[in-house]
């Protein structure tokens, strides 16, 4: 049987019944692509349907404020994706919202790669392209028994001329869908390589390689960042107030508001802490002699960065009369409808 005949057949008995899977609308099939880029499928769903729910369209989701969407992925973390999707909403909005309906055009979108496209390709408009994640490289890897380290350039060329002449060029969508679940469902980290029906043509089985591929390209180690932020509260008008202040530097969390900050480029010792914090407290806002408490240090691991943060809360007698102009004031109810990177919304939440 050949091999997209015998993947389907597997298909047939055990792939995933999922909300965007069967439809051809290629907005909402983008969205679970962006989406399911974060997070796995059963969180993922919620996201999915929250999103639909909110912006049904691609031209709604364009008219949408950035805050709107940013508040709807928080919790998905990687924050340059919801930029992404949006302002490619905002483009094709500006074309007609007319989906682009090749590749090569899907390719083009911001945000999107040679996987999403895939996807969003095959699904919507049933054209021959494979889809390539990490369960695909999983299952291809130990099938033929390819060593080349996966995540590279090399080896995407390699397993997509590979996957170009095996795909069904009928169903290219199924055979996908099938890939996808497969390599999720099947051929996991420890498969039941028993129950597999390719275990009489698997190179991995037969060579007793199936704990060695797929073989990965080593990664960078993640830096590390000191942040010490001020959560400065005071009661107006019968409200508690407190400040945050929008990121805007082309670096982690851009468009996402944090409490101010102090990024220091070592660990401070407690002396250090407190002189800074100090100094920091009379430059920025004109305080003085402010009690305070300082939390212990919390770490948030990022891809490439490892935060490690500390806290320092103060309650104020009244509104700092000195306030940098990139602070706003915003009672408590109004933070938590502000976009925050999950370590802020994490401290938020804790008080
Ligand atoms: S035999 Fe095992 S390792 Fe090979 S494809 Fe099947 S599940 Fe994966």
């Amino acid at each position: 049987m050949a091999f997209s005949q015998k993947l389907e057949a597997w298909y047939t008995d055990h792939g995933r019944t999922l909300p965007w899977r069967g439809i051809d609308d290629p907005y909402r099939i983008w969205l679970s692509e962006i989406i399911l880029q974060q997070t796995r499928i059963e969180q993922g769903r919620d996201y999915w349907f929250r999103f639909v729910e909110a912006f049904p369209t691609v031209t709604d989701l364009a008219a949408a404020s950035e805050e709107q969407v940013l508040r709807l992925w928080q919790g998905l973390g990687y924050y340059s994706r919801a930029r992404n999707l949006h302002c490619a909403a905002r483009l094709i909005a500006g074309q007609g919202g007319r989906f682009p309906n090749t590749y090569e055009e899907i390719l083009k979108l911001p945000g999107v790669g040679r996987y999403t496209a895939a996807a969003i390709a095959s699904f919507a408009f049933r054209l021959p392209h494979p889809v390539i994640d990490g369960n695909v490289y999983r299952f291809i890897s130990r099938l033929h028994g390819i060593s080349t380290p996966i995540g590279t350039d090399a080896a995407y060329r390699e397993f997509e001329a590979l996957l170009l002449r095996l795909i069904d060029p009928q169903r290219p969508d199924r055979f996908n869908a099938a890939l996808m679940d497969f390599g999720s469902l099947q051929c996991r980290p420890q498969p039941d390589c028993a129950a597999c029906p390719f275990a009489g043509d698997c190179e991995a089985l037969r060579s007793g390689r199936v704990g060695l591929l797929p073989v990965r390209a080593p990664k960078p180690k993640p830096t590390d960042r000191w942040f010490l932020y001020f959560d400065l509260r005071w009661q107006q008008d019968g409200d508690t107030y407190g400040l945050l202040q929008r990121r805007t530097a082309n670096d982690i969390w851009r468009g996402l508001f944090e409490l101010p900050l102090l990024e220091s480029d070592h660990r401070l010792t407690e002396s250090e802490l407190q002189a800074e914090a100090d100094r920091f407290l009379a430059d920025s806002f004109g305080l003085r002699h402010v009690a305070y408490t300082v939390g212990p240090e919390r770490l948030h691991q990022l891809s490439h960065r490892t935060i490690h943060a500390r806290f320092l809360s103060a309650e104020l007698p009244h509104a700092p009369a000195v306030c940098p102009p990139q602070l706003q004031a915003l009672t408590v109810a109004e933070m938590e409808k502000t976009p925050v990177p999950r370590l802020i919304d994490k401290h938020l939440h804790r008080l």
